[in-house]
């Protein structure tokens, strides 16, 4: 399988939900400390790297990443 392009915080649809690729870095108001793509309900894994989140379909997000569309992973 190739690899799927990396989606990066310049993409419009990225821009549309306040991706971010370091999610230390987010000044957005929904953001909370500790909140990660790895620990997002929608992320695919792997949990390092890039993976997949279903919410962006074709690119590949960072583990460490952030979206405003971010939900805590269900234990
Ligand atoms: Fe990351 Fe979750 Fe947003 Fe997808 S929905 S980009 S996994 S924070």
């Amino acid at each position: 399988a190739g690899e799927l392009p990396h989606l990066t915080d310049a993409d419009p649809t990225a821009k549309a939900m306040n991706y971010i690729e370091d999610a230390t870095a987010s000044k957005n108001a929904l953001y909370r400390v500790g909140s990660l793509c790895a620990n997002c309900q929608f992320y695919r894994g792997p949990d390092a790297g890039y993976g997949i989140c279903q919410l962006f379909p074709g690119k590949a997000v960072n583990a460490k990443g952030w979206c405003s569309s971010y939900t805590l992973q269900k234990a």
